[in-house]
């Protein structure tokens, strides 16, 4: 199984020059096994899987959403295969959120916001609601999804590959963002959704120090994450969904106190690849 980090900073897209070596891409993941793919969210940084896409023979995707956030569906309308009809795109959520995927995506794309619509895409265009515990099976990759708290909504999710042919097969990946913790009780759900995984990647955008004062905005820490991380004994942990404001230095100062508790354990940054 192979992830590319296409986007991994959190709320707004960033481009400074205390920016280069983490970049600023907002969330957006692509997992692949052999042919298939599977990717998690379309922030910013899917607008770069689309440039890569329409140079390769892949005229399918499938794309999940933990939740419908600007930060997380804002590459959508510049996702160039959208504008071609050769392409098939199927957009996946799950479980209840305050509005469905097509409410959320027509609203977005409508006047005075996004004056093209959907009708201006010339793709052929799925929406695909599942329940909160449905797999989702797309090839060798099965997704699953885990409710976790978060303003309107949002569900971590899960990909493991079922071809026992592939020798790298049962690999595992959880992506889990957006979500606020309660400093008094780990979420064991996510625990018990995350155990053993081979990566998990979680929402880092604060510190323990300033939790307080963000309170109610829907986000967690570092170290909560690097916590639910050795509860869930999880092979190897990235701190994900940067706070947009977080400098390269400080997210290298916070690499290195992270790998302080847990070894194996890093700061995901644009444009990585990892082979699990
Ligand atoms: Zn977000
Ligand atoms: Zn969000």
């Amino acid at each position: 199984m192979e992830l590319f980090f296409w986007g991994t900073r959190g709320s707004l897209p960033m481009n400074t020059p205390n920016h280069r070596l983490f970049g600023g891409n907002t969330s957006c993941i692509g997992v692949n096994q052999g042919d298939d793919m599977v990717v998690f969210d379309g922030g910013s940084g899917l607008i770069h899987l689309g440039s890569d896409m329409i140079k390769s023979d892949r005229k399918e995707i499938d794309i999940c959403f933990s939740h419908f956030h600007s930060d997380h569906i804002c590459g959508l309308p510049f996702f160039k295969p959208l504008f071609d009809s050769a392409f098939a795109v199927r957009l996946h959520s799950f479980g209840n959120n305050d509005a469905s995927l097509y409410e959320a995506m027509s609203g977005y794309l409508s006047s005075p916001i996004f004056p093209i619509g959907l009708d201006g895409f010339k793709a052929q265009i799925e929406f695909i609601e599942h329940d909160a515990d449905d797999a989702l099976t797309i090839g060798a990759l099965c997704v699953s999804a885990c409710p976790i708290p978060h303003p309107g909504g949002a569900h971590a999710l899960k990909v493991a590959s079922t071809d026992a042919t592939a020798a790298d097969n049962n690999k595992s990946f959880v992506y889990a963002t957006d979500t606020e913790h309660d400093p008094k009780a780990m979420n064991e759900n996510l625990v018990r959704f995350m155990n053993g995984v081979d990566m998990a990647v979680y929402d880092c955008t604060y510190d323990d120090a300033e939790f307080d004062t963000k309170r109610g905005w829907g986000h967690s820490t570092w170290q909560e994450g690097v916590r639910l991380a050795m509860a869930a004994k999880v092979k190897q942990f990235g701190i994900f969904h940067h706070e947009p404001e977080r400098s390269d230095d400080m997210l290298l100062a916070i690499e290195a106190a992270a790998q302080a508790m847990m070894r194996q354990c890093f700061v995901t940054r644009d444009y990585m690849r990892i082979e699990l």
